[in-house]
C-alpha cells in the first residue's frame, strides 16, 4: 500500500460556523483516517500481509497513527517520519442536521515523493499486487506504478479523491477503481445504469487501464475486461455510515486479487467486506476482520436470497456472464 495517512478531527456542533464566527458547546473526536491507511487497515484485517508506504510528522499525531498500523499487523517500515512537516490532518464541522464542512492539511504526506518509494523498491517488487489512491503526489504513484510494472507486478489504482490523470499512468495500473464521481470527473459520462458503467469503463480502458472496476453504492461493482463486462451484485445491508466504504472495498479486493482468487470471486469479497462496514460507524474502526467477510459469504452461499441481490434481479444482471464462474 503506498498512500496517505490522516488524522481527522471532528466538532459536532448546532452549525457549521460562517466565516468569522466562533460556536461554542460542541462535541470532539479524533479517528485515523486518510485513504491510504483506511486501506491498508482493512487489507490487513481481511487477511492480507500489507506493508505500508507513507510520510507522517514527528508530532504526537504520526505516532498514534503508526501505533494503529502496528497493531493491525502492517509493517511500517516503509512508514517515514518527516522531519519537518505535521502529520496530515483533516478538520471536520459535523453540523446537528448531517451537513459537514471539511479541511484537509497535507502536511507530510504531500511529501512522500518518488524517493521514498524507490527505497521501498524490494517492497514494492516483492509485493503480489501495490494498490494506491491520490491524497499523495501524482508523481509518487506515477513512480510506484513504474517500479511495480518493471517487476510484473498489478497496480491496483483507486483514482480517489477524483482528478484528472495522465494517459502515462493509466497506462500502467492494471485494475481502476473509480466510484461513480470519480468516474465522472475521469470520463464526463454520468454513470447511472450498467449500460452507462459500460461505456465510462470503455473509456477508461481505452486510455490504458487494463480492467475497470467501478463501485456502484449498495448496487455492487460493475468489472470491464478486455474480454467481458459484468455486474457482481452488492449485499442488502442496513446501511448505518457508509463512510469508507470505498477503502474497505479496495482494501479487501486487492487481498483477494493477491491471493490469486479470480476477479469475479475477488470482487464478491470487497462487496462483502464492504457491506459489513456501513453497516458500522468510522472508517477504520468499520473495517471487518477476515472471519466477518467469510461468514456473511458462506450465510450467502447457503441461502442466496438472504443477502446478496441476485443476478436476474433488475439491479443484479448479469451483462454477460464471465466465463467458468457461474452464478
Ligand atoms: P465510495 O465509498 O468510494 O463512494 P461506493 O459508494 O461505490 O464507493 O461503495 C463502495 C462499495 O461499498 C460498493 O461497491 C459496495 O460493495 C459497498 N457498499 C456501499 N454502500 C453500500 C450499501 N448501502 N449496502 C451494501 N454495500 C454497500
Amino acid at each position: 500500500m503506498v498512500g496517505s495517512s490522516n488524522t481527522d478531527m471532528i466538532i459536532k456542533l448546532e452549525h457549521i460556523p460562517q466565516a468569522g464566527e466562533t460556536i461554542l458547546g460542541g462535541e470532539f473526536a479524533t479517528a485515523a483516517g486518510g485513504k491510504g491507511a483506511n486501506q491498508a487497515v482493512a487489507a490487513a484485517r481481511a487477511g492480507g500481509e500489507v506493508t505500508f508506504v507513507a510520510r507522517v510528522g514527528r508530532d504526537v499525531f504520526g505516532e498514534k497513527a503508526v501505533g494503529g498500523f502496528v497493531e493491525d499487523g502492517i509493517n511500517v517500515r516503509h512508514v517515514t517520519r518527516d522531519p519537518s512537516a505535521p502529520s496530515g490532518v483533516a478538520l471536520i464541522f459535523v453540523a446537528k442536521d448531517g451537513e459537514n464542512s471539511i479541511a484537509v492539511a497535507s502536511g507530510a504526506n504531500s511529501r512522500l515523493l518518488p524517493g521514498d518509494v524507490r527505497k521501498a523498491n524490494a517492497a514494492i517488487a516483492g509485493a503480489r499486487v501495490v494498490m494506491m489512491q491520490l491524497e499523495i503526489p501524482v508523481a509518487t504513484v506515477v513512480a510506484a506504478a513504474e517500479l511495480a510494472a518493471r517487476a510484473n507486478v498489478p497496480v491496483i489504482l483507486n483514482p480517489a479523491p477524483a482528478q484528472v490523470l495522465p494517459n502515462k499512468l493509466l497506462k500502467l495500473v492494471s485494475i481502476l477503481t473509480p466510484n461513480e464521481s470519480e468516474a465522472k470527473l475521469l470520463t464526463g459520462i454520468t454513470v447511472t445504469d450498467e449500460a452507462t458503467a459500460a461505456r465510462a469503463a470503455g473509456r477508461l480502458r481505452e486510455r490504458g487501464v487494463k480492467t475497470v472496476i467501478l463501485t456502484l453504492g449498495a448496487r455492487g461493482a460493475f468489472v470491464a475486461t478486455n474480454a467481458e463486462q459484468w455486474l457482481v451484485p452488492g449485499f442488502r445491508m442496513k446501511a448505518v455510515d457508509t463512510t469508507a466504504a470505498g477503502d474497505v472495498f479496495n482494501g479487501a479486493l486487492a487481498v483477494a486479487l493477491g491471493e490469486g482468487r479470480a476477479l469475479f470471486d475477488a470482487v464478491g469479497f470487497a462487496n462483502a467486506a464492504a457491506a459489513i462496514s456501513v453497516t458500522r460507524v468510522g472508517a477504520q474502526p468499520s473495517a471487518p476482520k477476515r472471519e466477518e467477510i467469510e461468514l456473511l459469504l458462506a450465510r450467502v452461499r447457503r441461502t442466496p436470497d438472504a443477502g446478496a441481490l441476485r443476478s436476474g434481479s433488475s439491479e443484479g444482471r448479469l451483462v454477460k456472464p464471465p466465463s467458468g464462474k457461474p452464478r
